[in-house]
């Protein structure tokens, strides 16, 4: 695809209820292009009025369409004709997400949109295959479980990858036949209303699947708190998580699933194949969407012997990247989210520095399109685990490095106090790998890899302070269940 002219594209703002867009009121807010800052649409803010109108809806289909009561069959079909409709409208699609996020335009078309729709397909197979159990009870009765939907499900998505997270919310609460309210990130919120409209011309009854735009502590908030809001389902900060999850216990003891923040390990050993690929590995790992990522790789654990010639790889990898706008074809790097998110990152690693670390390479806000934030990829050596840099999410391209002489020194230091998210280990020795595998305090272990793959199979979710619950997998599509028993006597 080439690039294209931000311009140029036709963008819809309003929530999304009832199959159809409604207008916000006066309260708005404009939204700006990361790339640079410059604001491109204003945003409806959803008072509680809205919110309940949305929620509303959404129990009226849930109760009075067959969406949870057709054939599962046939709702898989609705489901699977929707993600048809998403990859045909790939063009427009990416653009949309491109242009209001940090997803370059290359990577919108090759990655995010193709993986938001076959993600549905994933959850939509599932819609048939978990129904419950015959229990072995005594021989005079028969007892079962029978799989149930909650009814609404209140899902809240982060701005880092706009569509494919909200997609991990959304579909499989409604491959389980719940009906939905979204509300997306107030950053990134366009792009996920065209997912709205093609569900509903896949088949999907109006009111099933909605949306409703505004900021967190408001509009989500009221979301959360909703009555008729059974279930929620939140990506994003953990501070965040925190407060939902509070909310959801005053407001009906709700159950919540929490994908949260990270400070996620590589731990390289000398022994590790191909080292080269290794350096790009990692750098990948903290570079890839500007390290605005939740399982970045962001601290890098590597064996003595080997640490020079692997930051000397990671640097060189660093620096073929090209940073630019997302709708141009050639960006490779980013930009960050906001100019102010773009001054925390540099200031989290000033203070890095003033604390002792060294920098290796980066450490600068920098090439900026218009007023638009970039930040260049960052190396801290001498850094140790009681620095800021180390212990908190820094969500930027900023990679920490420390050295280990053994096994027993690198999985202390990659272990961290309070995150879980994910962890790679790099090694040929299986052994090796495995005991580290099961050492490690963290949701996803990558071993020779760092990265999610398209095995939407394994589900993704954190330990400790990154969360409680996962995305992806079976288990995340049985979280969208509930399970009544039910005993007869013969
Ligand atoms: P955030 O917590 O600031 O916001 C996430 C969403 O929550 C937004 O839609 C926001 O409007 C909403 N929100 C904020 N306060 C709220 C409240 N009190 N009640 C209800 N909703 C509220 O996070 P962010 O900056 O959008 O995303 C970055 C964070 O998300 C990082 O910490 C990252 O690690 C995490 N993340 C985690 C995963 C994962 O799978 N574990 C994936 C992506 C991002």
């Amino acid at each position: 695809m080439p690039s294209f002219d931000p311009n140029q594209l036709t963008i819809n703002s309003a929530h999304f209820i009832g199959g159809r867009h409604v207008a916000g009121t006066a309260n708005t807010l404009d939204v700006r292009r990361p790339s640079d800052n410059q604001p491109y649409a204003a945003l409806p803010v959803a008072e509680a009025d809205v919110v309940d109108q949305a929620v509303q809806n959404a129990w009226q289909a849930y109760k009075t369409t067959n969406w949870a009561t057709r054939a599962p069959r046939e709702r898989a079909r609705v489901m699977r004709r929707w993600a048809e409709l998403i990859e045909a409208d790939v063009q427009y699609l990416a653009k949309l997400e491109a242009i209001g996020s940090t997803r370059p335009i290359a990577n919108a078309i090759a990655w995010d949109v193709p993986f938001t729709a076959e993600g549905i397909r994933f959850f939509a197979e599932f819609a048939d295959k978990i129904g419950g159990d015959v229990a072995a009870t005594r021989r005079e009765s028969l007892g079962m479980t029978i799989a149930e939907p909650y009814g609404v499900i209140g899902a809240i998505a982060p701005w880092n990858f706009p569509l494919v997270m909200a997609s991990w919310k959304v579909a499989p609460a409604l491959a389980a036949g719940n009906a939905v309210v979204l509300k997306p990130s107030e950053l990134t919120p366009f792009s996920v209303l065209r997912l709205a409209e093609l569900a509903v011309e896949a088949g999907m009854p109006p009111g099933i699947f909605n949306i409703v735009q505004g900021l967190g502590h408001t509009t989500g908030d009221a979301l959360v708190r909703h009555p008729l809001v059974s279930k929620v389902t939140f990506t994003g900060s953990t501070r965040t998580g925190a407060a939902i999850m509070q909310a959801c216990a005053q407001t009906g003891t709700k159950p919540v699933t929490l994908e949260l923040g990270g400070k996620s390990p590589q731990i390289v050993f000398a022994d590790a194949p191909d080292l080269d690929k290794v350096a790009r590995m990692v750098a990948g790992a903290i570079a890839g969407n500007a390290g605005q990522v939740c399982v970045a790789g962001s601290r890098l654990i590597v064996q003595r012997g080997v640490a020079e010639q692997l930051i000397e790889g990671i640097s060189s990898a660093f620096a073929q990247l090209h940073p630019g706008p997302t709708w141009s074809a050639d960006t490779t790097l980013s930009p960050i989210i906001t100019p102010k998110d773009a001054q925390r990152i540099d200031s989290m690693v000033q203070r890095g520095l003033e604390e002792g670390a060294q920098l290796a390479v980066g450490g600068r806000i920098g090439q900026p399109v218009g007023e638009g934030a970039y930040y260049q990829p960052t190396i801290l050596t001498g850094v140790n685990s009681s620095m800021e840099v180390v212990r908190d999410e820094i969500f930027g391209p900023v990679l920490t490095v420390q050295v280990f002489d053994d096994d027993e020194e690198a999985l202390s230091l990659g272990d961290h106090p309070s995150y879980g998210l994910a962890a790679g280990i790099h090694t040929a020795d299986i052994s090796r790998a495995l005991r580290c595998a099961r050492g490690i305090e963290a949701g996803t272990v990558w071993v020779n890899r760092y990265g999610r793959s398209d095995d939407y199979v394994i589900p993704t979710g954190g330990y400790k302070r990154s969360g409680i619950g996962k995305d992806l997998g079976k288990q995340s599509y049985e979280a969208n269940l509930r399970f009544k028993s039910v005993l007869i006597d013969i």
